[in-house]
């Protein structure tokens, strides 16, 4: 009879440590900045982008990059043209949490891709922002998956008068 208390007692310490960690873990994720060594490949990935974008089609400009709790879990990352003509680009924290090289690999290059257009004066919504003109950039800076139709909407054009 011992035996089987004390084997009950150990699997609850063992269950509400575990329930301990995994809350401890979420709630560190949700209140803190991304690990350095997320955010050093992230940075350099960045980079990257920024020197593709130079070389192949003159950009020098740069874009904030905000890592944000606030999205929608539908959302990955978004690009936004802001009335004072800023050129920003989100990137969903909680999406990192699942899939860091999906974000990584595919997302970034894909909203870099929309703030070029943006930064060429390329306005178009036709398919969601990502027409032709998107999509050979998405190619040019070596990003994932440009030719499939992506149906979600990840641009925001906050100025008004364009169309
Ligand atoms: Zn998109």
């Amino acid at each position: 009879m011992k035996n089987i208390y004390s084997i009950f007692f150990s699997i609850t310490v063992l269950a509400t440590l575990g329930l301990g960690y995994i809350w401890w873990n979420d709630y560190s994720f949700k209140n803190n900045p991304l690990d350095d060594e997320l955010q050093n490949r992230i940075n350099k990935k960045i980079k990257e982008l920024q020197i593709k974008s130079y070389q192949r089609f003159g950009i020098k400009r740069t874009f904030p990059i905000i890592i944000s709790d606030d999205m929608s879990s539908n959302h990955y990352g978004m690009a936004v043209y802001t009335k004072n003509q800023e050129i920003k680009i989100y990137l969903n924290k909680n999406r990192f949490k699942e899939n860091a090289n999906y974000m990584i690999e595919d997302v970034i290059p894909h909203e870099y891709a929309h703030a070029i257009t943006f930064a060429i004066g390329h306005f178009s919504t036709k398919e969601k922002g990502h027409d032709k003109v998107w999509q050979d950039i998405c190619k040019k800076l070596d990003g994932k998956r440009c030719e499939r139709f992506v149906n979600h909407d990840d641009i925001l054009i906050e100025k008004t008068n364009l169309f």
